[in-house]
């Protein structure tokens, strides 16, 4: 079945966002949600699919283990959730921030962590995008489970990759500075980083080297999605 987006009804309630049959409280309808592509076994530290044979850690995590403990995602990056995050990140349609993280929700449901930080942009990408789709996601998720949330502490001083950094080595150090915890206070102990995907994981990396040294101890990822190893 070929699924594309579709526009929902004004409260992205009622009619599923993929297929326009009813919808239950999740946004989609039973056979949507029951499609989508969700991860199993993954890598504990990255969520980077498994095969069902191996240990629970990736070959890479086992190499150069990331700043970040675990990581949380609850789809691989693909159709439809590909779709669906395209539509909020890109056609701002909000809607979909709550149907995402409430798939994430019950992804962590019972986690124990002091704050949940969404992954910060760059405050030109902001301005250019009106909205932060990973706070967005903060918000709804914060609704769900009761534990705060906060934009304001971790800001993000980089805007990305430039075409001239062409060589590899400035380009980690650019993503390494790419982060500056600016609070008063020490960073909490326990923080999940909330974001929409988790590509190669180098600016969660980055991110969560900078709550490390604002105090953290424990820093982990919670995703929509995670791109599989290409
Ligand atoms: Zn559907
Ligand atoms: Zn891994």
């Amino acid at each position: 079945m070929c699924k594309k987006f579709r526009q929902s009804g004004a409260r992205g309630g009622d009619i599923c966002l993929l297929c326009r049959a009813p919808a239950n409280e999740s946004g989609l309808c039973a056979d949507c949600v029951a499609d989508l592509p969700r991860l199993t076994h993954t890598c504990r530290r990255c969520a980077l699919p498994l095969e069902t044979s191996e240990a629970d850690l990736c070959g890479e995590c086992l190499a150069s283990p990331p700043r970040f403990d675990a990581t949380f995602a609850s789809f691989s990056y693909a159709d439809p959730v590909d779709h669906l995050v395209t539509e909020l990140k890109y056609r701002g349609h909000l809607p979909v921030a709550r149907l995402l993280a409430g798939q994430l929700a019950a992804r962590v449901a019972g986690r124990r962590v002091d704050l949940l930080i969404p992954m910060p942009l760059h405050r030109d990408r902001l301005r250019e995008r009106g909205f932060n789709q990973a706070a967005e996601l903060c918000r709804a998720l914060a609704r769900h489970s009761g534990l705060p949330w906060s934009t304001s502490k971790l800001v993000r001083t980089r805007a990305g990759q430039s075409q001239r950094e062409s060589n590899r080595r400035e380009r980690q150090r650019n993503v390494r500075r790419a982060f500056e915890w600016t609070a008063p206070l020490p960073c909490p102990a326990r923080v999940a980083l909330v974001d929409d995907v988790l590509t190669t994981g180098a600016t969660a990396r980055a991110a969560a080297a900078t709550l490390k040294q604002a105090g953290a101890e424990w820093v982990e990822v919670w995703a929509v999605a995670r791109t599989p190893k290409r």
